[in-house]
C-alpha cells in the first residue's frame, strides 16, 4: 500500500464507520403465541431477516418474546437484529419497543388518556419507549392523546386490512389525526408497521407482512440507537415508497425518491397499495402545514420545501396504474420540522 493511499484511509475510514446509515424495520408483528396468528416466532423473524429487513420487534400481545431464544436458520446477517418488544393491550394498544423485560397490562381504567399514559410509564420503567399503535381502532379523539406524556410516536399507517388509516364516514384518517396532535404543539412521529399474523396463507385481504415499515437513520444498528434515532424522530415512514435523499433541516426539508429502490420494493407480490379511484400514475410530493394545509405540492421525484408556520411535513404519493387498469397508491412520510421552538 502506498503511503498516500494509507494516509487516505485512515482519513476516510473512521468517517464510514461513524457515519449515519438507513435500516429497514418493522415494529408491529404477531406470532402463533397471540393465539390467532399462524406461525412461530423463529418463522416470523426469518421472514423478515429473509426479506432484507435490518430489524424487527417480534410484539406479542402481553407476552416478551426475549431475542436470544429466537433461532434462525442457515447462514444469519449480520445486519439482522430483534429488538426486544411487546405489544401492551387494554382499551388501547401500544409496542413496547426495546424493554428488557414484560411490561404489564392489566390497568382497568375507562379512562384511556389515564391508560395510554400508564402504558408508556410502565414501558419507560421497563427500559422502553412507546408507540401508540392503530389509534383509529378503536378511535382516540386527539383530546385524549395529547395530554399523554412522553409519547412521541404513534403508528400513521398500521398495515393490517381491518384498520382504516385513511379514515372512514365513522372516523379520520391517521394523517387527520397527527396533524390535530402537531397543530396542538404536541412532538409526535408516525411509523408505519405491518401488524402482521399470517405468514402461511396469503391474499391481499390476509393481515400478511410486508406492507408497512420504516427507515431509521442511525450511527449503528443497536436497540438503544434505533430506539433514540426514532425518538428524535430520525426515520421516514413507508408503503413501498423509497427515498434515496432526506434532509430534515432546521427550517426546511428536502427529498428526493429513489425510483429504482421504489420499483423494486413494489414489484413485492405481498404490497398491493391503496386502491383509489381517481389521479394521474406518477410520483408527487406534498409539504403539509398546519390544519393540514398542502402548503407546496409538486410532481417528480425531487422537491423541497422552507418551513413557514410552526410545523411542516413532508408525504410523496407514488401513484400506479396496474395491468388490470386499477390505480393503486404507494406513501412516504417525512417527520415534521417544527418552527415554534417546541
Ligand atoms: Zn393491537
Ligand atoms: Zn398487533
Amino acid at each position: 500500500m502506498s503511503l498516500r493511499l494509507g494516509y487516505l484511509l485512515i482519513l476516510v475510514l473512521p468517517a464510514l464507520a461513524f457515519a449515519d446509515q438507513w435500516f429497514k424495520g418493522n415494529t408491529h408483528c404477531h406470532t402463533k403465541l397471540c393465539g390467532h396468528a399462524d406461525s412461530t416466532p423463529e418463522v416470523v423473524a426469518q421472514w423478515y431477516h429473509d426479506r432484507g429487513y435490518n430489524f424487527l420487534i417480534l410484539s406479542e400481545h402481553n407476552k416478551f418474546i426475549d431475542p436470544k431464544t429466537v433461532k434462525l436458520k442457515g447462514e444469519i446477517r449480520k445486519d439482522f437484529l430483534l429488538v426486544p418488544g411487546e405489544e401492551v393491550t387494554g382499551p388501547t394498544h401500544s409496542t413496547a419497543m426495546n424493554v428488557t423485560r414484560l411490561v404489564p397490562w392489566e390497568y382497568k381504567n375507562k379512562d384511556r388518556t389515564k391508560v395510554m399514559q400508564w402504558q408508556v410509564d410502565e414501558t419507560r420503567k421497563a427500559g422502553g419507549v412507546t408507540i401508540l399503535n392503530h389509534p383509529n381502532a378503536p378511535i382516540l379523539r386527539p383530546a385524549e392523546i395529547l395530554p399523554v406524556k412522553d409519547l412521541y410516536m404513534f403508528e400513521l399507517y398500521n398495515a393490517h386490512p381491518a384498520t382504516k388509516n385513511f379514515g372512514d364516514a365513522h372516523r379520520p384518517s391517521m394523517e387527520e389525526l397527527w396533524d390535530a396532535l402537531l397543530e396542538k404543539g404536541k412532538i409526535i412521529y408516525g411509523v408505519a408497521a405491518d401488524d402482521s399474523h399470517k405468514f402461511a396463507k396469503w391474499d391481499e385481504k390476509h393481515d400478511n407482512p410486508g406492507r408497512g415499515w420504516v427507515m431509521v437513520r442511525s450511527k449503528e444498528l443497536t436497540p438503544s440507537a434505533l430506539t433514540k434515532a426514532m425518538t428524535l424522530g430520525n426515520f421516514y415512514s413507508t408503503s413501498g415508497v423509497m427515498l434515496s435523499k432526506l434532509i430534515r433541516g432546521k427550517t426546511s426539508i428536502e427529498l428526493e425518491v429513489d425510483q429504482k429502490t421504489t420499483a423494486k420494493e413494489l414489484e413485492s407480490k405481498y404490497l398491493f397499495g391503496r386502491p383509489v379511484k381517481k389521479g394521474e400514475p406518477g410520483t408527487f410530493v406534498e409539504f403539509i402545514g398546519p390544519q393540514g394545509e398542502v402548503v407546496q405540492s409538486s410532481s417528480g421525484s425531487k422537491a423541497s420545501c422552507k418551513l413557514k408556520g410552526a410545523y411542516l411535513r413532508g408525504k410523496v404519493i407514488h401513484r400506479v396504474k396496474k395491468k388490470d387498469g386499477s390505480l393503486r397508491e404507494y406513501y412516504a412520510w417525512t417527520q415534521p420540522v417544527f418552527g415554534d421552538g417546541r
